[in-house]
């Protein structure tokens, strides 16, 4: 009976029991260069820059519409700087398809707003306006740093990161006491912290003389020292604060890592580190970067723009190969994050089909919510191609869904680039805390990840 049940249950085995040691040093070495990367890259900007200057040290060149193109070329191109597309050329014409791996470099934070800057009680303040899905409560009382760029009339663009390194000043949103929160306490978790409620404290200090205004004045002379600006250039910036969390291990065992914007840029970084790592496909194998995932991937830099289409046409051109011919045969990987089961809420998990820590990368045959509304739902043939490149790489991996049915919900770029007749599944890292200041994700699954595109790229 034992026998038989070995032949016919399928029984998913964590990671640690599948995986002999040679393995785990790389897929050590495979995470400090991930963690490296991620402390780096804090928004989609700083991402872009950072895998531009990664791929140009590998031999990436900048591709110009036009150019010839030969087996093996590297080449990047990219979206006005938050968006990235890079590429190495098949042996095959692109008639036969790319293999295609998207994922995203924004992630959820707390954008400035266009006149920000604001005095109450002889405190300064900056207003914002939340990007993407955040539990607000979540961001007050946490060190948050500055990140973004400041354009001036005239053209020029101003980069600016303050709270970084260590030793540069961090900004924070305060919250009640508790001994004064016997009202506030007995708010919801989605209404105890508003949206407007949102505002940085940025200085303290008044401007010498009399008076109203005096400390937003202190703190405009400020920045006018550092960057030469006046209140009026907030009006073309782009600032975000985000958590000022360094990137760590978590755990004893020293199995998992923590820190900010990991949805989705832990597998950006899969992508990226894989394609670094093919030499010679036999098709060519494209990495997207996009940006404007959390807010719907819609937007000149999103995923529904045709900026893809674009460098995808031009790579057919030199070719001689129709668009719609290349997507046909195309096959697209969305590597993107999904929720793992956490046994602190177990109420909205449905432990056989949803992912677990430590079970490798895991695929997502669809997404959505509400009797799947709103996904691609990739086809078994589909599923059955992952399952025989990974058997083939040894890559662990588990398939799932988010949560218990009717729970919630969500989704991804795989729909947009389903839309566009390619073959596309979603597959990434489990992620606790998703969506969190400080998310956590268990090392084996980002090295499978890793892997599993690496599988795609190095398949005929
Ligand atoms: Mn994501
Ligand atoms: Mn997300």
């Amino acid at each position: 009976m034992d026998e038989l049940k070995k032949k016919l249950f399928y029984e998913p085995k964590n990671g640690y029991d599948l995986v002999e040691t040679a393995e785990h040093i790389e897929a050590e070495n495979y995470c400090r260069g991930y963690m490296a990367f991620l402390n780096e890259a804090r928004t989609e900007r700083e991402a872009v820059s950072c895998a531009v200057e990664l791929a140009r040290e590998r031999g990436f060149v900048e591709y110009i519409p036009g150019m010839e193109l030969r087996p093996g070329m590297k080449l990047y191109r990219s979206n006005r700087g938050k968006a990235l597309t890079l590429a190495v050329i098949g042996r095959n014409s692109l008639a036969d398809g790319a293999v295609i791996a998207g994922a995203h470099v924004d992630a959820p934070r707390l954008d400035l707003k266009q006149n920000p800057l604001y005095e109450s009680e002889e405190l300064c303040f900056f207003r914002t306006h939340y990007y993407g899905g955040i539990k607000k409560y979540q961001w007050v009382t946490i060190p948050l740093e500055l990140h973004g760029v400041i354009v001036l009339k005239s053209g020029e663009r101003l980069d600016v990161v303050i709270g970084r390194d260590s030793g540069e000043p961090r900004f924070v949103i305060t919250d009640l006491l508790p001994h004064l929160a016997q009202d506030q306490m007995k708010k919801t978790m989605a209404e105890g912290i508003t949206g407007e409620g949102l505002h940085l404290l940025i200085g303290s200090v008044p401007y010498a003389g009399e008076g109203k205004d005096r400390v937003r004045l202190a703190v405009l002379s400020i920045l006018n020292d550092m960057y030469g600006i006046s209140e009026e250039d907030f009006l073309s910036a782009e600032l975000v604060a985000v958590p000022a969390f360094d990137v760590c291990e978590v755990g004893l065992d020293r199995s998992m890592i923590g820190g900010y914007g990991q949805d989705d840029r832990v597998c950006a970084y899969a992508e990226l580190k894989a394609l670094f790592d093919t030499e010679d496909p036999v098709r060519t194998c494209v990495c997207l970067l996009c940006d404007k995932e959390e807010t719907g991937s819609d937007g000149v830099s999103g995923m529904q723009s045709r900026a893809f289409d674009a460098f995808m046409e031009d790579l057919c051109a030199s070719q001689g190969v129709e668009l719609r011919r290349c997507y046909e045969k195309s096959f697209c990987l969305s590597a993107d994050v999904v929720a793992a089961v956490d046994p602190l809420y177990p109420e909205v998990s449905e432990k056989s089909n949803n992912a677990r820590l430590n079970y490798g990368v895991a695929v997502s045959k669809f997404s959505g919510a509400r009797g799947k509304a709103g996904t691609s739902d990739a086809s078994a043939e589909v599923v059955a191609y992952l399952r025989r490149i990974f058997a083939r790489s040894g890559v662990v991996f588990q398939l799932c869904e988010m949560g218990k049915v009717d729970q919630g919900g969500g989704g991804t770029i795989a729909k947009y680039m389903a839309n566009r007749n390619i073959d596309t599944i979603d597959a990434g890292v489990p992620v606790l805390s998703m969506h969190a200041p400080f998310e956590v994700v268990a090392k084996l699954d980002c090295y499978m990840t890793y892997k599993a595109v690496l599988a795609a790229y190095g398949d005929d």
